[in-house]
C-alpha cells in the first residue's frame, strides 16, 4: 500500500522559485569582471534564469544535451545555475584552470553544444575553437558595450539575449532523476573524469547541507562563496543558498586578500566557503595591513574543505577574527558533503586547544551518506581514531559511475565507493583523512601519513608550504623526505626544522632530510602535486644511505 501523500519531483528550478517568493529581494552581489560590484535580488535571478530557459528550448535543446560555461562566480553564472538545469539541459561547469588540452578533450567528451563563456575566457577559447566539433555557438556573459573584438564564429551576447527572451515559462516538471549538471574531476592521473548529478542528488544534498549538522546555513546568513562554481557546482552553496533564500556575495575573479575583505566587511558576511590557501592569503593581507577583523567583521563560520584545514589558520580564525572553521571533507565524486565538523554535546566547554584538536578533524557524516575504513583485504576496521585504512562511502549524492564510462563498474557489489583517501574513524564517528592511499609513506611495513608530517611542517612560523613525499629506502622500503618553502626573507635551516618536528611526531615519521624550494606544484584545483615531486626527487640520495 502506497501513503496518501503528494509527490512531487524534486527539481532545481523550484529552488530558485522559491527564493523568489519567500524573499524576493534577497540580494546577489557579483564582483563583475568588467569591474564594478552589481547587486540584484533572487527575483531577478530567477526571472533572468526563465528567460535563459526559454532561449535554450527555442533553440531545440532539452533533457540528453549539454552545454558549458567557463565563468567565475557571478550573478550570471547563478542564472544558468537555474535556468540550464532547470530546462533539463545540463550544465557543465569547466574549469579553466585545467590544462587547456584537458579543457579541450572535456568540452569534446561531454559533446558541449553552446559555451557561455565569460569575457576573460576568449582568447582561450578562440585558440581552441576550430578543434570544439559539438560545439554550435558562443555565448559571451558581458554587455553589448562590453562585447569584445573576437574571431569565434557563431558568437551572441548575453546581455542582448536576456533582453530579447521572453520570462513567461512553465518549468518543465522533469522525471527528479535527470541529469542536472556536469563536473569532471581534475584527473592527476590519465584524462579528467565526469561526473553526472541529478536534480534528485542536488536537492538532497542541499536539504542535508542547510542542516545545523551540515553546514547550517539560513536565511538570516549573509554568504560568500569563495569556493569558484566550477569546483564541485560551488560545493552546492548557490542550490543551499536559494533554498534558505540567503544574501549571497559572489567574488568574481579577485580572491585575493584585499579583494575578499573588503566583501566580507562591507556586506556583513556571516559565513564563507573555500580552500585554505584563501584563507592563508586573507590572513596575511590582514597581518600586512594591521587590521582588526574582530571589531571590523561580523563573520561567524569559515567553512574550510577540499585540503586539510591548517591548525595555524583555525587558530587565526577565531583569535583574530573570532570566527569558528567548520572543516568538512568530500569530493567531485560526492557532491562534495561527506563529512563536517561540528561539536557533539560533551564539547560545550572545549577550551581553544580542546576545539582545536577537533577542527583538525574532517567532522562526522550526516544522515544520507555512510562513511566505512578498511583494511587492504576490504575488511571493516574499528572505530578506535588510530586504525587507518581505504575510506569507503555510498549515499543519495554519491557518483554511480563515470559519464562515458558506465559500463565501467565503479562500486563495489555493495556499492562503497572507494575515495582513494586514507583516514581513520573514531568512536563518536569523528573522520580523520591521513593521506590520499597514493600519497602514503610505506616504512617498513608501516604508514606514515604525509599530511600529518606536512601539517606539522606548515605549523612553524617561518614555513609556508610544504610537501613529505616517500623517497626510496635499501632498509625501510621508504622514508620521509620533507620539501617546504620557507616564509620571504627566512634563513630557517634544515636541523632547526627537524629540531621543531622532532617534538610534533613519532622519532620514526620524522623526516629523513629537508629541502628547501622556492615553490611547490598544484594542481588546477589548488592540491600539492605530488606525483610530479616524486618523479622530481625519485632518484633522491637521503642521508645515510649508500649511493
Ligand atoms: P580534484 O580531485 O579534482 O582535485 P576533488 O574536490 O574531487 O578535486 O578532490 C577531492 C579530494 O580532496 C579528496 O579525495 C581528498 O583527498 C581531498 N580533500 C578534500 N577535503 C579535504 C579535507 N578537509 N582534508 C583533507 N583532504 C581533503
Amino acid at each position: 500500500m502506497l501513503g496518501l501523500m503528494q509527490h512531487h519531483p524534486l527539481l532545481i528550478s523550484d529552488l530558485i522559485e522559491h527564493a523568489a517568493r519567500t524573499r524576493p529581494d534577497a540580494e546577489i552581489v557579483s564582483r563583475t569582471v568588467e569591474g564594478p560590484i552589481h547587486r540584484c535580488t533572487y527575483k531577478d535571478v530567477a526571472l533572468r534564469a526563465r528567460k535563459v530557459a526559454h532561449v535554450l528550448t527555442g533553440w531545440g535543446l532539452g533533457p540528453g544535451n549539454v552545454v558549458c560555461t567557463l565563468a567565475w562566480n557571478g550573478y550570471r553564472h547563478m542564472e544558468l545555475f537555474f535556468g540550464v538545469s532547470g530546462a533539463g539541459v545540463v550544465l557543465h561547469t569547466v574549469n579553466p584552470r585545467l590544462f587547456p588540452e584537458q579543457i579541450e578533450y572535456i568540452i569534446n567528451h561531454a559533446q558541449n553544444e553552446y559555451v557561455f563563456l565569460d569575457l576573460t575566457f576568449v582568447p582561450l577559447l578562440e585558440e581552441m575553437a576550430p578543434r570544439l566539433s559539438s560545439v554550435r555557438g558562443f555565448i559571451i556573459l558581458t554587455d553589448k558595450a562590453h562585447m569584445p573584438v573576437t574571431n569565434l564564429a557563431n558568437v551572441l551576447c548575453y546581455e542582448d539575449l536576456i533582453a530579447e527572451a521572453d520570462s513567461s515559462y512553465a518549468w518543465p516538471q522533469l522525471d527528479e532523476r535527470t541529469a542536472s549538471s556536469l563536473c569532471y574531476t581534475s584527473g592527476t592521473t590519465g584524462h579528467p573524469k565526469g561526473v553526472l548529478y541529478s536534480h534528485r542528488s542536488t536537492l538532497l544534498h542541499a536539504i542535508v547541507q542547510c542542516m545545523p549538522d551540515g553546514m547550517n546555513l539560513s536565511t538570516r546568513d549573509s554568504l560568500l562563496l569563495g569556493t569558484p562554481m566550477f569546483h564541485v557546482n560551488g560545493w552546492g552553496v548557490p542550490y543551499a543558498a536559494a533554498l534558505t533564500a540567503a544574501k549571497l556575495v559572489l567574488p568574481g575573479p579577485a580572491l585575493d586578500g584585499a579583494s575578499l575583505y573588503q566583501l566580507l566587511r562591507d556586506e556583513k558576511i556571516t559565513m564563507t566557503f573555500g580552500v585554505p590557501t584563501i584563507w592563508l592569503m586573507l590572513k596575511n593581507y590582514v597581518d600586512q595591513h594591521g587590521l582588526n577583523p574582530r571589531e571590523e567583521l561580523v563573520l561567524e563560520r569559515v567553512l574550510i574543505g577540499g585540503a586539510a584545514a591548517p591548525r595555524a589558520l583555525a587558530e587565526a580564525i577565531e583569535v583574530q577574527f573570532g570566527a569558528r572553521v567548520v572543516h568538512a571533507w568530500g569530493m567531485t565524486e560526492t557532491s562534495p558533503l561527506g563529512t563536517v565538523c561540528t561539536p557533539l554535546p560533551k564539547h560545550a566547554n572545549a577550551d581553544l586547544e580542546q576545539r582545536l584538536d577537533l577542527q583538525a578533524l574532517q567532522g562526522r557524516y550526516p544522515y544520507g551518506v555512510w562513511l566505512k575504513v578498511v583494511d587492504d583485504q576490504g575488511d571493516a576496521l574499528p572505530h578506535d581514531g588510530a586504525s587507518a585504512g581505504h575510506l569507503l562511502i555510498k549515499g543519495h549524492w554519491v557518483t554511480n559511475g563515470y559519464f562515458g564510462s558506465e559500463s565501467e563498474p565503479l562500486l563495489d557489489e555493495d556499492n562503497w565507493f572507494d575515495t582513494g583517501d586514507i583516514g581513520t574513524l573514531d568512536s563518536d564517528g569523528y573522520l580523520h583523512i591521513t593521506d590520499r592511499a597514493k600519497d602514503v609513506i610505506k616504512s617498513g611495513g608501516e604508514w606514515i601519513s604525509s599530511m600529518d608530517v606536512e601539517n606539522a611542517a606548515v605549523g612553524h612560523p617561518e614555513v609556508t608550504e610544504a610537501a613529505a613525499i616517500g623517497v626510496a629506502h635499501p632498509k625501510w622500503q621508504e622514508r620521509p623526505l620533507l620539501i617546504a618553502v620557507r616564509k620571504a626573507g627566512s634563513n630557517l635551516s634544515k636541523e632547526q626544522l627537524l629540531g621543531y618536528l622532532s617534538t610534533r611526531m613519532a622519532k620514526w615519521w620524522l623526516p629523513d632530510d629537508v629541502v628547501f624550494v622556492d615553490q611547490l606544484p598544484h594542481t588546477a584545483t589548488g592540491k600539492l602535486q605530488k606525483r610530479a615531486l616524486r618523479e622530481q626527487f625519485k632518484d633522491y640520495q637521503l642521508p645515510g644511505t649508500p649511493s
